[in-house]
Order: C-alpha cells, then structure tokens, then sequence
C-alpha cells in the first residue's frame, strides 16, 4: 500500500481549499471526497457572499475550486471513509469502503449534515414531499404549496428559492422574531409568496404515499390546527459529522472537534478544517480559511515528521 502524504476527508470549501494548498506545497494530497463533491454548498444555489464573486452557483464554485484544486495536482477518490485509526501515530490507517489507505498526515473536513425535526412522518416522507435542499427538490414543487421549517440564514434563503417554483411558501418558526441576518429578512418579507407563522412548531407529518398535510401548534396559545400542504422544507441548522471520530479524537459535548491553534486536533499529524470543527461561523468563505491553515499545519508536520528521521538515522 502507498503511504500517502495527506489523505483529506471531504470535498466541501474546506476539503477543496486544503487540496489546493497542500497540492501547491508539492504534498500530492490524495482527497477521499465522499460521495458529494462540495458538500454543503455543492447543494446550495446563489452564493453571494464568497470574495471574488458577485454571486455564483454552489455547484460551480465548487467545480471551479476542484478544477484550480487538481491544476496543482490534487487527486479525488469518490469513496467514503468508514473506519480509523489513529492510535497508533503516524502514518494513520484509513479504511473507505472500496479501498485501504495509508498516509502521514490527515485533514478531517467532513463538514455538518442537515438536522431534522424528529417528529412522526418525518423519515417516512423524505423524498415525497420532506426535503433538506431546495436546490435539489424545488423544480417538484412547481405551483404547489410548501412549508418551511426555520428562522436562520438557511430558512430564508431557500425559502425565497422557493417562491421561483412554488405558489405558497410558509415559513414556520418557532419564535416571533428571526435569527437570519437584516438583508435575507428584508428579501423574504417583501416577497409576496412568502407568509410567515410565528411560533409554530410542526407535530407531525402526514399524508398517503407523499406529504399532503401537517399538524401545527401553537407555542404561545396551544391551538393546534391541520394545514393541507404539499411539501416540509426543513432547515434548523445541522450537525457535525464525527461520528467516525468518536472515542478516537477529543470533541466538545455536540460532537465539533477540538483543535489547537494549527488546527490539530487531540491526535499529533491529525487535523480539521470546516464545519466539522466551527460551531460559530459556519460560511464557505470561513471553511476555506481554515483548509487553507490545515493544509500550510500539515506541510510543517511533515517537515517535522522527516526532521526527526534525519536526527535518527
Ligand atoms: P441556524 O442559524 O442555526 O438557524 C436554525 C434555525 O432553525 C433557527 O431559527 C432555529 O430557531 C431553528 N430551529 C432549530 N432547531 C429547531 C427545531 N427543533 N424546531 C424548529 N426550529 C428549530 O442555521 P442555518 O440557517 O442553517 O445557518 C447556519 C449558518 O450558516 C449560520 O451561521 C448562517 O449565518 C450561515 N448561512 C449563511 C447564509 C448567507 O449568508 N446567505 C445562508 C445560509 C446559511 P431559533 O432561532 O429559535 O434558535
């Protein structure tokens, strides 16, 4: 089995920032992408708030920072990792589930998934009217009547993608007053297909074969009440993905990785970048920065790493 220099896990701003430093530092960084090149933004339509573009599509940015990314020589394998070990050191055993990997140094940037609600009809009607990602269900939902779940950047912004397909969009929250910033707030609310329900949390999803209704209640007065709709578009924020990392790398108690000011994590010659380890920032524009760090910390670990063979020899 090669050993490889660097082996980055995930393909969002972080993984693909990380590949283009480390590719430019000659490391030759090997990219375990998982099964979605981008990630998180690859399923995000307008970003308008990435330096250097005025607004551009998430699949495009993210083409575009693959494509600058392999110029320098970075290599993709769409595989996902299953297993790690990291006991004992340097070089790290990586298993995907079509191959076997070695390398010297890691960067973990496997980013944050979607939550979900938790309510009875949830899971049952993902991909019959529940959805995560407007950019990819929106186009079923042309004239049709959907709801939205959240009151953060995320709720709005894809609440106002909606409106371009749908006839209704209700955007539910469970507070009166929104956490998106004033500009999204200001978009949505002079949108005339978007109606706000202020705190209102949904009961439980129902229909036959696909979403037709919902039951709604009322935080302040109780009242609950069945509305007809067609789809759920639910975005409350998302979680790390460290599950892999349990046990194995120290993280705080919502499962970020915690790193050091290189960011290394609790393991010497393992690092993380992104969402998998900021709980605050959470932009593209962030996750990149701290790839682009990951990747200058790998390249002195190495140093390091071959100082110390030197000095033994
Ligand atoms: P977020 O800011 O964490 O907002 C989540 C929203 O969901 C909040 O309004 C929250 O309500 C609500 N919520 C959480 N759990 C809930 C539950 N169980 N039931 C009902 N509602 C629930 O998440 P986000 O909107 O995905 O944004 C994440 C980060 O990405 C943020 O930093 C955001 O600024 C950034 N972002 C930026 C842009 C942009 O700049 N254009 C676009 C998208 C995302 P409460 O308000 O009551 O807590």
């Amino acid at each position: 089995m090669q050993t490889e220099n660097v082996i980055i896990i995930g393909s969002g701003p972080a993984g693909l920032t990380a590949a283009l430093y480390a590719a430019r530092a000659n490391l030759n960084p090997l990219v375990i992408s998982g099964n979605q090149i981008g990630g998180q933004i690859a399923i995000t339509n307008e970003v308008e708030n990435f330096p250097g573009f005025d607004s551009i599509l998430g699949p495009e940015l993210t083409d575009k920072m693959k494509a600058q990314a392999e110029k320098f020589g970075a290599r993709f394998e769409i595989d996902e990792i299953t297993e790690v070990d990291f006991t004992r050191g340097s070089p790290f055993q990586l298993k995907a589930y079509g191959n076997a990997y070695e390398a010297k140094a890691v960067i973990i940037a496997t980013g944050a998934s979607a939550r979900r609600l938790g309510i009875p009809g949830e899971d049952a009607f993902i991909g019959r009217g529940v959805s995560y990602c407007a950019t990819c269900d929106g186009f079923f939902f042309r004239n049709k009547d959907v709801l939205v779940i959240g009151g953060g950047d995320s709720a709005l912004q894809e609440g106002i993608f909606l409106t371009k397909y749908a006839n209704r969009v209700r955007v539910v929250h469970r507070r009166d007053s929104l956490r998106a910033g004033d500009l999204l707030q200001a978009r949505a609310q002079s949108n005339e297909k978007i109606q706000f329900v202020w705190d209102t949390v949904l009961d439980s999803i129902e229909g036959n074969g696909k979403v037709e209704a919902v039951k709604a209640r009322n935080l302040k007065t109780g009242e609950t009440a069945t509305w007809q709709t067609d789809g759920v578009f639910v975005f409350i924020g998302h979680f790390p993905n460290s599950q892999l990392f349990r046990g194995g790398l120290a993280m705080d108690e919502q499962g970020f990785l915690i790193v050091d000011k290189s960011m290394q994590t609790s393991v010497p010659g393992v690092f993380a970048a992104g969402e998998i380890m900021d709980p605050i920032y959470k932009q593209a524009i962030s996750s990149a920065g701290h790839g682009c760090q990951a990747a200058i910390s790998v390249e002195r670990y190495l140093e390091s790493l071959h100082d110390k063979e030197l000095s033994a020899r």
